[in-house]
């Protein structure tokens, strides 16, 4: 593969709000401390050289780039104040710019003012959009599926999701093609044996289960705020619990939905709180709610240290899960008390336009990383059984 050498990268990496740079000198104090980095992944000063040269589809093609948590310990030992950990952060936004092809998250990074005006339009439009659509506010029940028809919200779920999926699927496959020739890995050393269909099998568990669900290197090795964060506010732990919420609903959703089609339970129906649908929203929202409101804080907290730095897609990625954490806990507490909360339609409302945004923007904002790092992880995986089994 022919290297392309784009003189103006790291002017392009700046708009996206990174450090300059040029100011690292290679010393490799970052990728000493790097408590990720070993001989399947090396980073980040090999990244940031990657970068200072201008080859900006090697940078995007490394798994490397995600297999970085931002804890920041690099910068705290970077000689030069280069900031690799910002760095870092960058590069992963770039390469989100570059793996979507729609333009989106390009103009969402490098435009902030025409970045928020779009997402604030865009939630705008579902929210007239379901205005329109609206019936009469039964005062007597709450029932918000007569408010806003429930064909009418599952129809819009389905092409937002639709949307999604293209979007998502592309980057998806243009990552992992990036990085299986970067690491010169073939279908045949994935799928040509038994041998390799196990390999391969192990590296997807490594990267869905032991390293996505389970968070193991981020919780074991990432020691970067231990022992002086207490457990409530450690980095891994709110990372862990907000991801974990995020999954729970999306389960207790997808679970209400099918109960609904076998004729067990109509979605909306008040059901009490240990009705194991119910249970299981109850406490994935709080998880949610506990993860985010911490990520904020501690954005907060940061805020004008090194590798503190936030851009608008990652403040805009938090508020809508927070806003759609706090109008659905909203809207239950509305369904549960007496007399009827007729505020409750318009909160319903909010929460659905709110969850339509936040699905929508997933392959553009900050929440794009939930599907690159899995892919990348992957891959970590399969070199890790390679290393191995040549050992
Ligand atoms: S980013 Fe800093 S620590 Fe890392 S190689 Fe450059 S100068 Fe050294
Ligand atoms: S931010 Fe943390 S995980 Fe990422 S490169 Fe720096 S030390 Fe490694």
């Amino acid at each position: 593969m022919t290297a392309v050498v784009n003189p103006n990268l790291i002017t392009d990496l700046q708009r996206f709000g990174g450090t300059d740079i040029n100011a690292c000198f290679s010393c490799g104090n970052c990728t000493a401390i790097c408590p990720l980095t070993d001989n399947d992944a090396m980073f980040p000063r090999r990244l940031i050289r990657l970068a200072q040269v201008g080859l900006g589809d090697e940078l995007v093609g490394s798994k490397e780039l995600w297999t970085c948590y931002g804890c920041g310990m690099c910068t705290d030992r970077c000689p030069q104040e280069a900031d690799p950990a910002e760095f870092m952060g960058t590069a992963r936004q770039y390469a989100i710019a570059h793996y979507d092809r729609s333009g989106i998250a390009r103009l969402m990074n490098t435009r902030p003012v025409l970045g928020a005006l779009f997402a604030t339009a865009m939630g705008l439009l579902f929210a007239v959009f379901f205005t329109t659509i609206s019936r009469h506010q039964n005062p007597d029940v709450l029932r918000l599926f007569e408010f806003i028809p429930y064909e009418v919200v599952h129809t819009t779920g389905i092409v937002v999701m639709a949307l999604v999926a293209v979007f998502s699927l592309l980057g998806i496959g243009f990552l992992a093609r990036d990085i299986a020739r970067r690491d010169g890995i073939t279908r045949e050393q994935l799928f040509g044996s038994a041998e390799a269909r196990r390999r391969t099998a192990k590296a997807l568990w490594y990267a869905l289960g032991i390293e996505s669900l389970g968070q193991k290197r981020y919780r074991e090795d990432c020691q970067d705020d231990q022992p002086v964060e207490p457990l409530y506010r450690r980095r891994w732990l709110i990372h862990s619990l907000t991801l974990w919420g995020f999954l729970g609903l999306l389960a207790a959703t997808t679970l209400d939905y099918g109960l609904d089609i076998l004729g067990i339970k109509a979605t909306g129906t008040p059901v009490p709180i240990w009705y194991p649908v119910r249970l299981l929203g109850t406490v994935a929202g709080l998880a949610l709610m506990y993860g985010v409101t911490w990520f904020m804080i501690r954005r907060r907290e940061r805020a004008g240290q090194p590798g503190g730095r936030s851009r608008p897609t990652d403040w805009l990625f938090l508020w809508l899960l927070w806003l759609s954490g706090l109008t659905g806990f909203l809207i239950e507490a509305a369904l549960y008390v007496e007399p009827v909360q007729t505020w409750a339609y318009w909160v319903f409302l909010a929460h659905v336009a709110v969850a339509m945004e936040l699905c929508l923007f997933l392959p553009f904002t900050k929440f794009a990383h939930a599907m690159y790092r899995p892919v990348a992880l992957f891959f970590y995986g399969v070199e890790r059984e390679r290393s191995a089994a040549s050992a």
